[in-house]
């Protein structure tokens, strides 16, 4: 285990600096140090924030997925991408703001709906082979310039995959 901050929520300088044992919360990116952080979860205790979690570094075994699961998720993510499609034609063919407003909403929505579906069913938990394919297929495709190659290919290096 180690402590993880979002920063999107750490309003910054309280409470996890001061009762951090090792110094780890105190760093110039205002990411936990990892080599640093001994799991002791008083910076979680501690933040008014929310903004910490304890995350595991390293997973389960995943367990296998039902053929029926598989499909039920590939109908569902369909279906999801499709009600995307159609709020993305809404949303570039109007010239109603407040349609055009609730179209980008119903775009983004579903996008998330469709990733929370597949992530909660444990179908893109980091250590599975579905991200690992991911990953390769991503370098395996062209990008511009500044497709962060550097980055996949550490994850990849990185990542203890179990499935
Ligand atoms: S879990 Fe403990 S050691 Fe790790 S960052 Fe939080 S307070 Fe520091
Ligand atoms: S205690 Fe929470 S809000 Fe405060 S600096 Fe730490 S992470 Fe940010």
């Amino acid at each position: 285990m180690f402590a993880s901050r979002n920063l999107r929520l750490c309003t910054k300088d309280c409470m996890c600096l001061y009762v951090c044992p090792t110094g780890a919360t105190d760093t110039e990116t205002g990411q936990i140090d990892f080599a640093k952080c001994i799991a002791c979860g008083e910076c979680v205790k501690s933040c008014p924030s929310g903004a910490i979690s304890m995350v595991p570094d390293k997973y389960p075994v995943q367990q296998k997925k039902t053929k029926t699961m598989c499909n039920t998720l590939n109908l569902i993510s369909a279906n999801k991408a499709q009600s995307e499609v159609i709020a993305k034609r809404i949303r570039d063919g109007t010239d109603d703001p407040v349609l055009e407003q609730l179209a980008s909403a119903l775009v983004r929505c579903n996008r998330l709906m469709a990733e929370d579906i597949c992530r909660e069913s444990g179908y893109m938990l980091p250590q599975s082979g579905n991200v690992r394919k991911l990953l390769e297929d991503l370098l395996a495709m062209d990008h511009p310039d500044d497709f962060p190659r550097d980055a996949v290919e550490r994850l990849l290096s990185m990542m203890e995959f179990n499935e």
